[in-house]
């Protein structure tokens, strides 16, 4: 049963003959893998010689070199790290899948394609099955017999059945056809806008509120780093609050926080909204995400080195946060 967007189910049935190469076997790819083979599917892995290849033979699959496990598959499912993707797509999965009469190439995010950093070819139906939901998770809901939330989307559909591969392939690693699984039909550009969107507005906005928030009580108002830290996000408050917020509902949630506290947080809310800046702050990300100026800024940082990203890690853990932090949780036994 479907409804509008949301994709409960998915047939299992379409591509349990086929051989399905998991490229990666990483956070994605072992989650994926794992629960594809206990749904009964025909999984053999690509990876590069590491601890992951390793891994993977220990945990009992056949594991071989990229090309060769995608010249022996139907489909490959490219869960490597997006920024080394377009290497491996073009030195060892195109080589070898380019004579095949039909090749199904899965993605678990939008970026490469919809940037153009990959180029498909025309033998292969092109799909995204997203996981929203980081790979521990999704092992964790397979073991508790529970779906979880997938972004599908479809590029190219050279055999017309592209969607129904998508949705199949989707509940092969759990997301469809169990209590809590959801598909939301959507595509390589709405995943990326909105997975990036998410990186470049309210998460760092959150992390910025932390910060500003400690400077201001720490240093300002006498207030100690632990009560702050505590306050914050330390307690495990902010978590569960985040899971009322999924369950219940944004504004139900409110109801589990005192008077007071909604009073608070309904008027602020209502300030905050108002401030114009923060409105062009979060557009220029949008604009920058859709017309590619972050994907090219990204691909020159790591072109040159990661200069930026290595100096900013480094100013981060040596804030007076972070020192703050970390005598916390070693108190807390936690480090
Ligand atoms: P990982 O960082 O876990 O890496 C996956 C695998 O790729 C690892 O086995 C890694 O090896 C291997 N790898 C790294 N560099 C290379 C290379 N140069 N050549 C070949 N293999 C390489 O990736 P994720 O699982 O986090 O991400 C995979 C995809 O899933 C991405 O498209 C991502 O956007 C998407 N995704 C990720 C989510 C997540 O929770 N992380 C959530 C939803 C989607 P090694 O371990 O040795 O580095």
């Amino acid at each position: 049963m479907n409804r509008g967007n949301l994709i409960f189910e998915g047939d299992l049935e379409l591509i349990r003959d086929m051989v399905i190469a998991v490229i990666g076997y990483g956070n994605q790819g072992r989650a994926q893998a794992n629960v594809l083979r206990d749904n009964g599917m025909n999984v053999v892995i690509g990876n590069i010689r590491d601890y992951a290849w390793e891994r993977a033979e220990r945990e009992g699959f056949e594991v071989y070199e990229i090309d060769k496990a995608c010249s022996k598959a139907d489909m490959a499912l490219l869960l490597v790290p997006d920024e080394v993707a377009p290497k491996v797509y073009a030195d060892y999965i195109a080589p070898v899948v380019k004579s095949k009469k039909h090749f199904i190439l899965d993605f678990a995010s939008g970026y490469n394609i919809f940037y153009g950093f990959i180029r498909p070819l025309s033998n292969m139906d092109v799909i995204m099955v997203a996981p929203r939901m980081i790979g521990e998770g999704i092992l964790n809901m397979h073991r508790s017999g529970r779906g979880y939330p997938v972004l599908i989307g479809v590029e190219q559909d050279i055999s017309g059945k592209a969607w129904d591969y998508a949705t199949s392939l989707a509940a092969g690693i759990g997301a469809l056809n169990r209590p809590g699984g959801v598909g939301v039909r959507s595509s390589f550009r709405e995943e990326t806008l909105i997975d990036l969107m998410t990186e470049h507005t309210w998460m760092p906005l959150l992390t910025t509120s932390f910060l500003i928030y400690y400077n201001i009580m720490v240093n300002e108002y006498g207030v100690s780093p632990e009560s702050v830290l505590l306050e914050l996000y330390v307690s495990g408050e902010l978590a569960e609050t985040a899971r009322e917020m999924a369950e219940l509902g944004l504004f139900e949630q409110f109801k589990l926080h005192s008077r007071t506290s909604q009073y608070g947080q309904m008027t602020r809310i209502k300030r905050f909204l108002k401030i114009e800046s923060l409105w062009k702050a979060f557009r220029r990300e949008a604009e920058e995400i859709k017309d590619g100026t972050f994907a090219k800024e990204w691909m020159l940082e790591q072109r040159t080195g990661n200069p930026v990203f290595n100096r900013l890690m480094e100013e981060y853990k040596r804030s007076d946060f972070a020192k703050s932090e970390d005598l916390l949780l070693k108190a807390l036994g936690r480090r």
